[in-house]
């Protein structure tokens, strides 16, 4: 199981939203909103689940971008 992470719009920094979930049911899941309680700035953030990312995994949306060395 890995975390499911978003990135606060708030702080812009990248939190946990305490959801974790299979990479392999992660990468199925619909274009779905969802509801979190933020850790970095205490307020419920709703967010789309294809904007979110595993930890432990390469973001596939953000600020850091590593110049396209995604394996597939
Ligand atoms: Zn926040």
């Amino acid at each position: 199981m890995s975390s499911v992470m978003i990135t606060c719009p708030k702080t812009g920094r990248p939190v946990s939203t305490a959801i974790d979930i299979e990479p392999t049911v992660f990468r199925k899941l619909p274009r779905l909103p969802a509801r979190m309680r933020c850790p970095a700035c205490g307020q419920d953030h709703v967010f789309m689940t294809s904007s979110a990312w595993l930890a432990g995994e390469p973001r596939l949306v953000g600020v850091r971008r590593s110049s396209g060395s995604e394996a597939a």
